[in-house]
């Protein structure tokens, strides 16, 4: 083992920035390489593409994202033109479906909105920046509550998080205020309505600059730093394989997607954080494949709808010249869709799933100008509750050796249900938001239901677990299951029944296992220096 070491990264997401960082800090001798299949899409790597001001740009930043489904982009992003039938499904804007119907298409008719990005930032140049924390049963059982509180504040930090964004708000103000005397007296202390904790650098105009995975990668990507010099980012680079023998991991195959080369990069240590899909599909088409791999797939399900903001509710608790302040903000940058932004937490026993309550002026949708609620002065919400799925070994990805993919990896085909314990909870979570609607407004979207892979937070597939049981993928610090230098990161790795966003979670767990896998490079760099 050399004494500046190699680290290949496999993934430029949130993620494998909190590897690259929380590594390169730590050990001042050691090389990252990070490969990204996708492109860059901004001068500064990784960053949301929701600061984008320019539609087109911001409209052909999404596409560059979408993979197999990125139109015109597609050859120039190394993908067959013959993927895709033109107009057969879509996607939320920068991202695609992976049983997007075309030749190639992955197989999810039970999870039919599962989705990924594929761009330097991964998803977290398209994400929501909500980031939440885990509570009660959410919490992944086998890390200490006082190590966890301090993953918690570091990775808060390492994504920019406001704990109190838009809480000077009067609208957000007033709708907590409803919120609360609806619920407040049902909920728990600590655990009632307040405002949700976003990810993003606020302006001194009220407007935010939204975090990607640019301000998790922060000294790595700023010229002229010590990380900098010791950093690597190589877009348009597909990882074909994780190379290993006998549970010891010597490099990564890639693919240069420009040119077609294919070569072997030697790395000390390999971070696969490709998400929840991709990364234990990287690992079986290397034959790295326990039994849990890509087993235990959840989600949370979403319930949600739309709801006009009552006029004499609001007014009695904003001034007119409140509203009009509020809206003249708004106007400054009206590009961006989310305004005041709120939420009731998870809390056991008796709200066991998230609400989530985002504010904005007008609809997510065109009303009809003849509509009661059209044009209404006091704005829309649009709200959901997150409801949890129970981890099963039943529900997972498949990958098939026979049939392969348009990128050339063996096919994934998901396989997903909705029990009984979901469905009384989705049922319970409908009559929450009835309630939260009605204390609200009038509804102008009814409660309705996602179809599955809508949350586009997919855990479970690569779950840590306390013991190498067949019912885990990796250890409590990331680490697979029978080798000596492969961590893996990502949603994918949370074992429990989640309600809420989990990037932040996700972030945590990566710093742990970053700093335990530095310890265990350092300990092998000085245990090959003994033996010489
Ligand atoms: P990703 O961000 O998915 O990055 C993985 C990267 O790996 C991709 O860029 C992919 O191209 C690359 N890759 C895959 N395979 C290979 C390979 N073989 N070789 C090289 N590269 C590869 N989460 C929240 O917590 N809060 C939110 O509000 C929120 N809102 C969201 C809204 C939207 C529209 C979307 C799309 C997502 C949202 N998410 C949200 C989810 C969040 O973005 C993800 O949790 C987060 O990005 C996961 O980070 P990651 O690094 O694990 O994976």
């Amino acid at each position: 083992m050399p004494m500046n070491p190699t680290i290949a990264v496999v993934g430029s997401g949130p993620i494998g920035s909190a590897y690259a960082r929380v590594l390169l800090e730590t050990l001042p001798e050691a090389r990252v390489i990070m490969f990204e299949a996708g492109p860059q899409l901004t001068p500064r790597a990784g960053a949301s593409v929701r600061n984008i001001a320019d539609p087109d740009e911001k409209a052909r930043a999404r596409e560059k994202s979408q993979g197999p489904q990125s139109g015109a982009f597609r050859e120039s992003l190394g993908i067959p033109a013959g993927a895709v039938v033109e107009g057969m499904f879509t996607a939320r804007q920068g991202t695609f479906l992976l049983d997007f119907g075309g030749e190639g298409s992955a197989h999810a008719p039970t999870f039919p909105a599962a989705a990924g990005a594929t761009n330097v930032g991964g998803q977290g140049a398209h994400w929501t920046c909500a980031t939440p924390a885990p509570a009660f049963s959410e919490k992944v059982p086998f890390i200490p509550d006082d190590e966890w509180d301090d993953l918690i504040a570091v990775a808060q930090h390492l994504l920019h998080v406001q704990g109190a964004a838009f809480a000077d708000s009067p609208i957000g103000n007033a709708i907590r205020s409803l919120l609360d005397d609806e619920f407040g007296a049902e909920l728990p202390e600590g655990y009632g309505v307040g405002t949700l904790p976003v990810a993003g650098d606020p302006q001194p105009d009220g407007t935010m600059v939204w975090a990607g995975a640019d301000v998790v990668l922060g000294p790595l990507i700023e010229p002229g730093t010590p990380e900098s010099a010791r950093f690597e980012l190589r877009d348009l680079t597909l990882v074909r394989r994780v190379e290993h023998e006998q549970g010891v991991v010597s490099g990564v195959t890639v693919e240069d997607l420009r040119s077609h080369e294919t070569a072997f990069v030697p790395a000390d240590l390999v971070v696969v954080a490709a998400d929840a899909f991709r990364s234990p599909q990287l690992l079986w088409a290397s034959g790295i494949r326990p039994a849990a791999l890509g087993r235990y797939l959840t989600e949370h399900h979403v319930v949600i709808s739309t709801v006009a903001l009552d006029g004499d509710r609001m007014g009695g608790l904003v001034d007119d010249a409140q509203l009009a302040a509020e809206l003249a903000r708004r106007a400054q940058h009206a590009a961006d869709p989310v305004a005041a932004v709120n939420r009731i937490p998870f809390s056991e026993p008796d709200h066991p799933f998230s609400l989530q309550v985002m504010y904005a002026e007008n609809p997510p949708f065109p009303l009809d100008p003849a509509h009661p609620a059209a044009g209404n002065k006091w704005g829309y919400v649009n709200m959901g509750y997150g409801v949890r799925k129970l981890p099963r070994a039943e529900d997972g990805v498949r990958f098939d050796d026979g049939e392969l993919d348009y990128a050339g990896f063996p096919n994934m085909t998901i396989e997903y249900a909705l029990t009984d314990a979901e469905d009384a909870e989705i049922a319970d979570a409908t009559a929450h938001l009835r309630r939260a609607g009605a204390a609200l407004g009038t509804f102008v979207a009814e409660p309705r239901l996602l179809p599955n892979g809508s949350s586009l937070h997919y855990m479970g597939t690569m779950r840590m677990g306390a013991a190498d049981d067949g019912t885990s993928v990796a250890d409590p610090y990331s680490r697979v299951w029978g080798t000596e230098n492969l961590v893996v990161g990502g949603n994918a790795l949370i074992p429990t029944a989640n309600t809420m966003n989990p990037t932040l979670t996700s972030v945590a767990l990566a710093v742990r296992g970053a700093r335990r896998a530095a310890a265990d490079l350092t300990a092998r760099v000085a245990a090959g220096a003994a033996s010489r």
